[in-house]
């Protein structure tokens, strides 16, 4: 890769916010128009830098929830109660304001289009974001994904109508959901953590040779990463992306 690639991904951009959208109660989308953005692949993600009047600065990844789309990109954010960044971006940015941010980075947790094998994603929680990104950039007719997307209840499920569209339009994008505290009435499974029995019956089997993009808190991702090669995925075909802290439920 050239040199004047890996400076310009590294460096310092400022972008502007071009427009705002609550996903749920807690999560909200911010759209950014990121002048000389020089694109990126589903799955990548940015580091974001607030800066205070005081000089105080400090910095967060987030995932690039969007297709590539010229200078526009997407963040989709989750307000943790006690955090520091997170609250500001989903409460207090708003429309014309200036976000510094450099990217994409990422280049093992990435989908290419082209890419002919089939697809499983496991989400927890916010851990749909880049797995959104690769579902947005998924043309009909290409390889068929699956979605196994687990949320505290069904409130909390980002980018829920549109996953809707994409499982109903028959272009090949499954979706299955998991709510780990309470779910829908008459819902054919109790609260629950993803688990064997749940993977088994709703993943692409081993010997499809999948490709398995697994995203969400760090036990998360582990447990399932640990269940995926225990049932018998090839562990070189897992990859994950850990968003930080907190438990096996997202
Ligand atoms: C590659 C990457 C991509 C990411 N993409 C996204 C994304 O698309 N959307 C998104 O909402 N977040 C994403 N994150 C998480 C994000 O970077 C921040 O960690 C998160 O927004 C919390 O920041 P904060 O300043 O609000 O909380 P902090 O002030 O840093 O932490 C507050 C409290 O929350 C805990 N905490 C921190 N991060 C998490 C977490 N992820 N889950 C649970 N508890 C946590 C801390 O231990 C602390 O107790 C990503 C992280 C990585 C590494």
């Amino acid at each position: 890769m050239a040199r004047t690639t890996v400076l310009g991904r590294l460096t310092w951009r400022v972008a502007t916010v071009a427009a705002v959208r609550d996903e749920t109660p807690t999560a909200r989308t911010i759209a950014l128009d990121a002048p000389g953005w020089p694109g990126h692949l589903a799955g990548q993600h940015v580091d974001v830098r607030l800066t205070a009047p005081d000089g105080y600065s400090t910095q967060r990844s987030y995932s690039i929830a969007s297709a590539p789309r010229g200078d526009r990109l997407e963040l989709t954010v989750e307000s943790l109660p006690d955090g520091e960044v997170s609250p500001y971006l989903t409460r207090v940015l708003s429309v014309g304001d200036p976000l510094e941010l450099r990217g994409p980075i990422g280049g093992w947790f990435v989908w290419r289009p082209e890419a002919p094998e089939p697809v499983q994603l496991v989400a927890g929680g916010s851990g749909a974001v880049p797995l959104m990104a690769m579902i947005r950039s998924r043309a009909a007719g290409a390889a068929p994904f699956r979605l196994l997307y687990s949320a505290r209840d069904p409130e909390a499920v980002l980018y829920r109508d549109e996953l809707r569209g994409a499982s109903q339009d028959g272009s090949g994008v499954d979706v299955t959901y998991a709510y780990t505290r309470r779910v829908p009435e008459g819902w054919p499974r109790p609260p629950g953590r993803v688990d064997a029995g749940l993977l088994a019956e709703t993943a692409w089997a081993p010997e499809l040779v999948p490709a398995c993009y697994v995203c969400g808190p760090t036990g998360f991702v582990e447990t399932v990463a640990d269940l995926l090669v225990a049932a018998g995925h090839d562990p070189a075909r897992i990859r994950t992306e850990r968003f930080g802290p907190g438990g096996g439920r997202p």
